[in-house]
């Protein structure tokens, strides 16, 4: 009794133990880590201040959703910053002496070998999310600040859901039919994770995050094919919220255009990724035809393309180059004159790395 009572202290002990040097080791990863973001920020710092010649700098965002928003919990975290984090880099970066650009004008002054401000930002929003509208239209408005907002064409004015955030909803609010035959396709993607009936609890966010980079091994028609299938066959998956629309209607695009402050840019027709579209065809129809739906749509000028999840290829770019004057990349980075147009790097800003003015300046320090 007294030595079972003497190793079950020495367990307690060695857990405690094992707790402490957990926390120990989280401590120090921290500290490093705002070590790690303070030097990323003073070199940004410097970067800002010392410039000489003119520079660009791209801001991207994709969603703009409140923290307390409903709409965070079926939605990838490198994709929502919150409107109070747009509002403050703002404020940061026009206390700090830079001035704030529409993308178009500033390519045109380039072109036109016009005087260009030291330090230029331009803001960008991927996709056309309805609380582009919503929740940063505001904070732009407040600040008289210009932004191009990239649309996918043919699902404007429509209840189209994207599919990550279609498997989302799947693998967190519908993962005890993940063992359904209808999903079978779905299985090669899904990892560690037993699929077993017991194990069908759902899945975390940053577990479906994981899912979702590797399905971007298919290409998007058969990833979209797919969850058709599956829907048709499991009703159970399309008891969706009627009420929620998650991209911008057509009424919300006017009244953005009519302020002067925001310009469209063409982001594909169906935001296919076009390293994934072998028929020229079909990149033409997606490249090409994304101008032509946005300028019959009255949304015009649409000079600037944006690659979908960045992927370029060389006849897309080839296609691109011929249809606008300027492309958006994923690529990171500050741009410096003489800017390649079709080149355009940007710094993509969400909670993760821009929720306080240290990260975000941290982010355009970091090289
Ligand atoms: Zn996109």
């Amino acid at each position: 009794m007294a030595q079972s009572a003497g190793s079950a202290t020495a367990l307690m002990a060695a857990c405690v133990l094992r707790q402490g040097g957990l926390l120990i080791v989280q401590m120090v990863k921290q500290v490093l880590k705002q070590a790690r973001n303070s030097l990323f920020a003073a070199i940004a710092l410097m970067k800002i201040k010392l410039k000489s010649s003119p520079s660009l700098v791209i801001l991207t965002y994709h969603r703009i959703l409140p923290g307390q928003s409903p709409l965070r919990q079926t939605e990838q975290p490198g994709m929502i910053a919150t409107p109070e984090a747009l509002d403050m880099h703002i404020s940061l970066l026009k206390q700090l002496g830079a001035e704030f650009v529409s993308l178009d004008a500033w390519l045109d002054a380039q072109r036109q070998k016009k005087t260009l401000p030291r330090l230029a930002v331009a803001v960008t929003f991927d996709d056309g999310w309805q609380d582009n509208y919503e929740h940063a239209f505001p904070v732009l408005k407040k600040h008289k600040v210009p932004a191009t907002i990239f649309l996918v064409s043919k699902r404007i004015n429509t209840p189209w859901q994207f599919w990550p955030e279609q498997v989302l909803d799947l693998l967190i609010s519908h993962a005890h039919h993940l063992d359904h035959d209808a999903l079978q396709w779905l299985r090669p993607y899904l990892g560690d994770r037993p699929t077993s009936k017991q194990s069908a609890s759902p899945y975390t966010i940053l577990q479906a995050d994981s899912v979702i980079n590797r399905l971007k091994a298919l290409d998007d028609h058969t990833i979209e094919t797919n969850l058709e299938r599956t829907r048709n066959e499991l009703p159970a998956l399309s008891q969706a919220d009627l009420n929620a629309r998650p991209l911008l209607n057509k009424q919300e695009l006017d009244a953005m255009l009519a302020s002067g402050l925001i310009t469209f840019g063409a982001h594909t027709r169906h935001h296919y990724r076009l390293n994934h579209l072998g028929n020229p065809s079909d990149l033409e129809n997606e490249i090409a035809g994304s101008r032509t739906d946005l300028e019959e749509l009255d949304l015009k000028p649409v000079n600037i393309f944006c690659y979908p999840n960045g992927d370029i290829t060389g006849k897309g770019e080839q296609l691109v180059q011929s249809h606008f004057i300027a492309a958006c990349t994923t690529e990171r980075g500050w741009n410096k004159t003489p800017i390649n147009p079709f080149s355009l790097r940007r710094f993509n800003f969400h909670d993760g790395n821009g929720s306080t003015p240290l990260s975000f300046l941290a982010s355009l320090g970091r090289p």
